[in-house]
């Protein structure tokens, strides 16, 4: 029965939306819940990940924080210092910019999804390697299995390259919208390039406008 019950939702919810009132309850809340529950038990089934050598480094498996409903990911590379330290992406420097500019374009934290390629932190900073983006990458890929977002934000050369499977300059990433797995994808300067040279400011609120017009309702 409570199979039937979740079949009849989902139907619904394809057709109509997630506008249903059931006796005070709205769907949106149960859908919501439910990948806040997914999330939770895929983080439990994957936070002690020994598969490659940064599971042997890390202080905590950084898997991602924010709205599970969200249409919007943005996604990093890979955690830093004090992200491994605290267990949640984007807390730093890059993370406070990155704050700024999603207030800039209306948005807090909370109404968005944030994750990384690489889920544990490479040692003192350096980039992460091939071999641990490829062990990571079926994790991202489930993550994003059930959040289902309508647009990833993809944040510096390293995410980009790795969803988009090319070895292009950002450059020549940004100002197009990219397709990963049917989802709209937009490539955007990671805020660590914008806090080293804050020239490319300019050029990064160009993509977030396009994000704002495009992506954010109201
Ligand atoms: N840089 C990233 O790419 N991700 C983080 O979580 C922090 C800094």
């Amino acid at each position: 029965m409570k199979n039937e019950i979740h079949k009849y939702l989902v139907q619904h919810e394809d057709i109509y939306g997630t506008d249903l009132y059931i006796e005070n309850i709205h769907l949106k809340d149960v859908f919501s819940n439910q990948n806040k529950k997914k999330l939770n038990d895929y983080f439990n089934a994957i936070k002690d990940c020994l598969e490659c050598s940064l599971g042997h480094t890390r202080t905590n498996f950084v898997f991602g924080i924010g709205n599970p409903e969200s249409d919007i990911v943005f996604i990093g590379e890979a955690p830093g210092k004090q992200e491994d330290l605290e267990g949640t992406p984007f807390v730093g420097k890059s993370g406070k910019l990155l704050d700024k500019i999603l207030a800039a374009i209306g948005l807090k934290r909370n109404d968005i999804y944030i994750l990384n390629i690489v889920k544990c932190r490479p040692p003192n900073n350096r980039n992460p390697l091939n071999e641990e983006i490829e062990k990571c990458a079926k994790y991202l890929k489930n993550q994003l299995e059930i959040i289902k977002p309508k647009l990833i934000v993809s944040l510096g050369r390293v995410a980009s390259k790795t969803l988009l499977k090319s070895e292009e300059s950002l450059s020549n990433m940004r100002k197009k919208i990219h397709k990963y797995s049917g989802i709209d994808l937009i490539v955007t300067y990671h805020p660590a390039a914008l806090l080293r040279d804050p020239n490319l400011k300019k050029d990064a609120w160009e993509d977030f406008k396009v994000i704002r017009n495009g992506y954010i309702n109201g």
